[in-house]
């Protein structure tokens, strides 16, 4: 779209010495490996051929979760590594991301996914239960859930009676009892733009808008050709990563011309959006007589998110849609349980992304492995490709990258990221609300709504946002929905955003309140004052 964005280093190193690594591909693995790395000392540069988390990375369910399901599919190194990740996490980032209860509705009619190994024994065993999903198993499995992973912050499981609950209100009133259980909710793709300026930070090269087209090895090393904004530059390095999520086959067989022979089973998953249709923070976790869950999510404060689906994905990854059909389907599992069916009329908003599911060989989309795998070829320059993986489990995957590439890297130091907050996150969790009414102390111009997002999206960095700023007047230009000149400035010099989309549909989500004329305003502000801007920053 337009020209290569270099971020807080004044030169790319392109044509200069080979950097350690390389990395394809600017979500949330690419960043976590990159981030990594360059903390170990490493040099680094990372290409990503739209905006970071154009991709997959920014159309998930967004959270920090075990996988409740998974367990049915006995994938527990996956479920025990994701849940005592979850608790990690958290402490590292308690602003974009904070534990939340999920209300689980009990009802007999619902029935087991018929592949899960699971659902296959109690069939034989039981098979009276007609594969029905029974209570004391959804109650041990929530037991597993609950002490599988080192809980320390997050509460256990509860069992309520839903009549006149809060929790019960919304639903139909055949629903009388629920399991209520702890899981998280995480910004997706703020944690991809965090975790490239952490990277940034710690020296790495982050190129967006910037295409890699071609990766061979030569003398012992990578040569990447980078396009971007109609310009080609060379690269070289001692390794590549191959982070390209959907696209990490077809960069295999295509600019890397090598063929591993593995492969990527391509999961579409869609969301619909509807604006709020209960009034608590908790999340509810519906099963389907099909066998499969959908969740419907407090979202963005005054929206309810739903999903997701499962169905295989041909075609190009990057067009992935929410179809009639998904939201058909959305609707009608949902409206089986809320009292007030949800119709495609509350639909304000949808997105789709494709899973990057490592290729298992199992039959259905939803029983293939979440699992990741990675793989190192090293016959000469070393290339690491990762398949698969969940937001999850980002940074336990870039430690595992790191440490298989370290025997051919030799420097760095040891794995950091665990204790280390990614910026704002300099807080306790469970502080977000106090940090929020404190914001407002020192700006009371700021509404309830302005300082709650600025908290959640920036932490502790909201105070120094607003710095000397004694009314709205000194943020510059409001272009609706709370955000000003001097918040996008912000994510132009320090996130990597260059386009209007950037900043309202993955910096944040303001596209849902804002207007298509807000919106191309803003695109033009960019263009023009914000890229100067950008020049003076970076000069
Ligand atoms: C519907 C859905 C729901 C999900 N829900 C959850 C959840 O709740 N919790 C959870 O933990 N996980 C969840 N996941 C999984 C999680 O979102 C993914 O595993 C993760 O985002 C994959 O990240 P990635 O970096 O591998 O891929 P991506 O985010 O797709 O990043 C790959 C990047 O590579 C770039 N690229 C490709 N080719 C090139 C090239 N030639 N040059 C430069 N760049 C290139 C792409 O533009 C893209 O940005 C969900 C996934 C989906 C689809």
């Amino acid at each position: 779209m337009t020209a290569t964005a270099s971020m807080n280093r004044p030169a790319d190193p392109a044509g200069d010495a080979p950097v350690d690594l390389f990395v394809i591909g600017g979500g949330i693995n690419g960043c976590g490996i990159a981030r990594d790395a360059a903390g170990r000392g490493l040099s680094v540069t990372l290409a990503e051929m739209g905006d970071l988390a154009q991709a997959t990375s920014s159309a998930s369910t967004k959270l920090f979760h075990g996988g409740l399901r998974y367990l049915e599919y006995f994938e527990i190194r996956l479920v025990r590594e994701a849940l005592i990740e979850r608790e990690t996490l958290l402490a590292a980032m308690p602003h974009i991301s904070w534990p939340m209860r999920f209300i689980l509705p009990y009802s007999r009619e619902m029935r087991f996914e018929a592949e899960t190994p699971t659902s296959r024994i109690l069939s034989a065993v039981m098979p009276w239960q007609r594969g029905r999903r029974p209570r004391w198993l959804i109650r041990l499995g929530l037991f597993l859930y609950d002490n599988l992973g080192g809980r320390k912050i997050l509460p256990g499981t509860a069992t309520i009676d839903l009549p006149g609950t809060p929790e019960g209100a919304p639903l139909k009133p055949g629903f009388r009892t629920a399991f209520e259980y702890s899981d998280c909710w995480i910004d997706d793709s703020r944690l991809v733009a965090l975790n490239a300026r952490d990277a940034a930070e710690n020296g790495a090269t982050i190129l967006t808008r910037a295409r890699v087209t071609s990766a061979r090895r030569e003398g012992g090393l990578w040569q990447v050709t980078v396009e971007a904004g109609g310009a080609r530059q060379t690269h070289t390095a001692r390794a590549l990563v191959n982070a390209g999520g959907p696209w990490v086959e077809k960069l295999l067989t295509g600019a890397i011309g090598q063929n591993t022979g593995e492969g990527v089973r391509l999961v579409r998953g869609s969301h619909i959006v509807t604006r709020r249709l209960f009034d608590h923070e908790k999340c509810y976790f519906f099963q389907g007589a099909d066998g499969r869950i959908v969740f419907a999510i407090p979202y963005e404060q005054d929206f309810t998110l739903i999903g997701t689906t499962d169905k295989d994905h041909d075609g190009d990854p990057g067009a992935a849609e929410c179809t009639p059909e998904e939201r058909r389907y959305l609707c009608d599992f949902v409206s089986q349980y809320f009292a007030k069916p949800v119709t495609e009329e509350d639909i304000v908003w949808t997105y789709s992304g494709v899973r990057p599911l490592y290729d298992d060989g199992a039959t259905s989309a939803t029983a293939a492995t979440r699992d990741y795998v990675l793989s190192l070829e090293n016959s000469g320059a070393p290339l690491l490709s990762v398949f698969g993986g969940k937001i999850t489990t980002y940074r336990r995957l870039a430690e595992s990258a790191l440490e298989k590439l370290r025997p051919h890297l030799g420097a760095g130091s040891g794995p950091w990221t665990a204790r280390a907050p990614l910026a704002g996150g300099d807080f306790a969790v469970g502080e977000a609300e106090t940090l929020a009414s404190e914001l407002r102390e020192a700006h009371p111009w700021l509404s309830e709504f302005h300082a709650r997002r600025l908290i959640r999206a920036y932490g502790t960095e909201a105070a120094r946002l607003l710095e000397g700023a004694t009314g709205l007047h000194d943020l510059g230009e409001d272009f609706g929905a709370t955000l000003t000149a001097r918040e996008v400035t912000w994510l132009m010099t320090r996130e990597f955003a260059r386009h209007a989309e950037d900043v309202v549909w993955r910096r944040s989500k303001l596209g849902l309140r804002m207007k298509p004329a807000q919106i191309a305003r803003l695109e033009e502000w960019m263009a023009t004052e914000g890229a100067q801007a950008l020049r003076v920053s970076a000069a």
